[in-house]
């Protein structure tokens, strides 16, 4: 039986308390579980945590280990922000750490424009998100407030590879090494898949699920 004054049960304790996470009633009404609908995620959901501002699907994604981005299906008023942030980023191979390359005057890493849970795509100028919080809400899920961090094996501070970040949602879960997709070259096959995307009633994991079937099974 887990001894309740040692520091690993206290530590699991408050990620329990901070995770606050809870299976969502489809039959009830989303205020008084504690949710409602917002600014859309990259992946075009609308349910959100009213205190923390996660995105409940993305959450409930991140939860399974599921880590991956193809840039031609995310939504399109995030497209553009994704393509100019992975820009500021040395991108790598999935095992190396992904060092921010856009520095500011003092050396530090830039902060870049992002949608987010309280500026939509019109609406963004003043709000800037640092690039760690982008990638991670891009490859894994958007955590609303929650913070982003590096795992203890990544020996770059300014590392954005989304294998080697992370948030209360996937900081039990195994360290990935490859990532269950990855595309990030323009795809005019896939951009036309994604904004006829309605006609058909499709959504955008509707989409990664057709093309990704056998490596992300989990969604
Ligand atoms: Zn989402
Ligand atoms: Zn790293």
């Amino acid at each position: 039986m887990a001894n309740p004054n040692s520091k690993s049960w206290l530590t699991q304790q408050r990620i329990k308390e901070r995770k606050n996470f809870r299976l969502l009633d489809w039959s009830k009404d989303l205020k008084d579980q504690g949710f409602y609908r917002g600014l859309p995620c990259p992946y075009e959901h609308t349910i959100r945590d009213s205190t923390h501002h996660w995105c409940y699907q993305c959450v409930l994604k991140i939860q399974t280990g599921l880590c991956g981005l193809d840039i031609n299906y995310v939504h399109e008023d995030f497209s553009h922000y994704a393509v100019k942030a992975l820009e500021m980023i040395d991108v790598g191979n999935p095992k190396e750490c992904w060092p921010v390359t856009a520095l500011d005057r003092h050396g530090k890493p830039k902060r870049f424009a992002f949608p987010d849970y309280k500026q939509n795509a019109k609406e963004i100028a003043p709000n800037k998100l640092t690039l760690k919080k982008i990638m991670y809400t891009l490859f894994w899920g958007d955590t609303g407030k929650e913070v982003v961090t590096n795992l203890p094996g990544c020996t770059n501070p300014t590392c954005c590879n989304p294998l080697h970040l992370t948030t209360i949602y996937n900081r039990d879960a195994t360290p990935r090494k490859m990532f269950n997709y990855l595309d990030l070259n323009r795809d005019d096959r896939k951009i036309n898949l994604l904004l006829n995307r309605h006609l058909k009633n499709y959504r955008i994991e509707d989409l990664l699920k057709q093309e990704y079937r056998p490596t992300i099974s989990a969604i």
